[in-house]
């Protein structure tokens, strides 16, 4: 959760800025840094007042801005090697925040995690217990945008949803191409469920107390050009550039203050459909634009800034 006042979040959706140091490769290149950050902040952990509550996480920015790093922190160096805490990614962060808050709430949760990507506009489950097939994204009155037969898992503690987080992580669709040789081509989402059991339980028309929190690994927001892609590439860069375009038009008509009843065409990708109720429900959403320093990247820098800016 974000800061925010006694009357919740000012706007529905916060961006923020990460610029990650320069890779020793770029240094080797002998990169000149082109980006000069004239302010820092660092996001704090909030306890929301409010019962229920719902938070989405994106990251964007072109492949290799870090917008894995950011989420999940550096890959573990080895089996048992434990990640130092002040490196760790904001899942962690968050799983370790949320699970110690279960642990004094004094009345049972539910927790459960589902975890899928988005790969040339088709779903597939990280956490499948075969190897995965492309799953249809459905609609219903009740749940709104869902994926059938998607696995639910619930957990019971940080271990084992860490666990959860590594085999989806190691499940996740990369392909060589110029850029960047494991460059992340899809869109990455990692969904926890939260449920607290009460007594009775909530009739029919009423809200269980609970919420979602939603971990969006956004795929590279490069242009096609740059990565010299041909045929399935092309495909590839093609869905991309569709969802992330749609998410951004979602996106900048949320926040038009005249807006009002206006129509939200979340159907125009599998990324906002599944996106809609968090994006469009009383969540509170951020937005992490990752760039990188060097005066290489600078085009996509600036194309990562603007599509930031289009969501202020
Ligand atoms: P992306 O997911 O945007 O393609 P990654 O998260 O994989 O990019 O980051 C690219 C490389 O840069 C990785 O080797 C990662 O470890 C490194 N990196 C990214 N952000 C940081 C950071 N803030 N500090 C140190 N290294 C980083
Ligand atoms: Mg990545």
């Amino acid at each position: 959760s974000l800061e925010q006042g006694p009357e919740g979040p000012e706007t529905p959706i916060q961006v923020v800025l990460r610029v990650r140091p320069m890779s020793a490769a770029e240094l080797r290149r002998g990169e000149q840094s082109a980006v000069h950050c004239s302010g820092t902040r660092t996001l704090q952990p909030h306890t929301p007042a409010a019962r229920s509550f719902s938070c989405t996480i994106f990251t964007f920015g072109q492949t290799g801005s870090g917008k894995t790093y950011t989420l999940t922190g550096p890959p573990p160096q080895g089996e048992g090697v434990p990640v130092p805490p002040s490196l760790a990614g904001i899942m962690q962060r968050t799983f370790a925040w949320l699970l110690d808050r279960v642990q004094h709430l004094g009345t049972p949760v539910s927790l459960h995690a589902s975890y899928l990507e988005i790969y040339n506009e088709q779903v597939l489950d990280l956490l499948s217990l075969g190897s995965p097939r492309p799953l249809p994204v459905r609609w219903n009155k009740t749940r709104g945008f869902y994926v059938e037969q998607l696995r639910v898992v619930e957990f019971g503690s940080l271990g084992a949803l860490m666990e959860l987080l590594q085999m989806g992580l190691s499940r996740r669709r990369s392909s060589a191409h110029t850029l960047n040789q494991a460059s992340s081509r899809s869109h990455a989402l990692l969904t926890l469920h939260i449920r607290r059991q009460t007594m009775p339980p909530v009739g029919p028309g009423e809200h269980p107390a609970g919420g979602k929190l939603c971990f969006v690994d956004l795929a590279g927001s490069e242009k096609v050009a740059a990565t010299g892609s041909r045929g399935e590439l092309m495909l590839e860069a093609n869905s991309i550039n569709r969802s992330l375009l749609a998410l951004g038009h979602c996106i900048s008509l949320l926040l038009d203050p005249r807006r009002k009843q206006s129509h939200i065409p979340f159907r125009d990708s599998k990324l906002t459909k599944l996106l809609a109720d968090s994006l469009g429900g009383r969540g509170v959403t951020l937005m992490v634009a990752c760039v990188s320093p060097s005066a290489q990247c600078l085009p996509e820098t600036l194309s990562t800034l603007r599509y930031a800016s289009r969501a202020q």
